[in-house]
């Protein structure tokens, strides 16, 4: 009797085993999948500089690295005012309200929708000169006569759609995703300056990456894309090309070894002023300098 109580002990400890081992295979493989997903602001950043996504990867380097100083600070929340603005656009064109209402309502909502990003309360006010100035006659004129508009204004859009690809392991959210009849025309809101003609090369692989994950969602196929550059008032519309769609697999390699430790070369022109992360990659380049005596790039 004392004999089958401890074979059934043994036998019952084996299965508590199994179990516990399956728990962490699921943990274990639910990590990985969520450390192997790669963002398609990562395959944004790789393009600007690889390091920006070995950074960003790893937690505590990414926490200094949002401890900004005032001047970067006040450059990404120039950022989200002109994105903001970007979904206001429709308000404007129709003469819903007037431009100064606008920018009132805008800077009462940016602490509350970019709460995460901001991290303290900060006066928004002083801001209002500045952008007031770049949403002059000029830029109005230029809003109120751009085709690419059309389609926005005619369907509406959804505003940052949530998109995920478990066969890409990739995901997103694209910034205004319209949806004319049949069609849907992924669209990206750019804060900085656009380019002579067409778009930036980073902005033409992040709209191929948002085609790529509503097609997988959607099974339809994207042909073309729009990039809104709000400042500037100009609006391109981008032709999905199968390059793009091969550069989106080929970046997205690149970033998931970035993420899985290779610490990468940085870009020919990296913006190492204005980074983040100047000082700990200084260090890292340091180290590794002196552990095998060579020079990183
Ligand atoms: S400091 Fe320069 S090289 Fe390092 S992550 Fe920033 S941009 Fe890249």
């Amino acid at each position: 009797m004392h004999d089958m109580h401890n074979i059934s002990r043994t036998g019952s400890s084996k299965i508590d085993m199994g179990i516990k081992l399956k728990l962490y295979f699921i943990f274990y493989t639910n990590c990985l999948i969520f450390i192997m997903t790669v963002r398609v602001s990562e395959l944004v950043q790789y393009q600007i500089c690889p390091r920006l996504v070995y950074f960003g990867a790893r937690d505590n380097e990414r926490d200094q690295g949002l401890q900004q100083p005032q001047a970067r600070l006040r450059s990404r929340i120039e950022g989200f005012i002109l994105k903001e603005l970007a979904f206001n656009l429709s308000r404007i064109i129709n003469c819903e309200s007037d431009i100064a209402e606008v920018m009132g309502d805008i800077l009462k909502c940016v602490p509350w929708i970019y709460r995460e990003e901001m991290c303290q309360d900060i006066d928004l006010e002083p801001l209002r000169a500045d952008f007031m100035r770049i949403i002059n006659e000029r830029w109005l004129k230029k809003l109120r006569s751009t085709r690419e508009l059309e389609l926005e204004l005619e369907h509406g859009y959804e505003r940052e759609r949530v998109l995920y690809s478990a066969k890409l392991n990739l995901s997103g959210s694209v910034d205004k995703l319209i949806i004319a009849d049949e069609e849907e025309i992924p669209c990206i809101i750019k804060t900085g300056k656009s380019p002579e003609y067409g778009v930036w090369r980073s902005d033409r692989i992040q709209l191929a990456a948002y085609a790529m994950l509503i097609e997988d969602e959607s099974m339809r196929t994207v042909r073309r894309g729009l990039v809104q550059y709000i400042r500037d008032a100009e609006f391109r519309e981008v032709q999905i090309r199968r390059a793009d769609r091969a550069m989106v697999l080929h970046v997205l390699k690149r970033v998931k070894r970035v993420k899985q430790g290779v610490f990468p070369d940085r870009s020919r022109n990296a913006p190492c002023e204005n980074c983040a992360y100047a000082d700990i990659c200084n260090t890292r380049k340091t180290f590794l300098s002196v552990l095998f005596g060579q020079k990183q790039k």
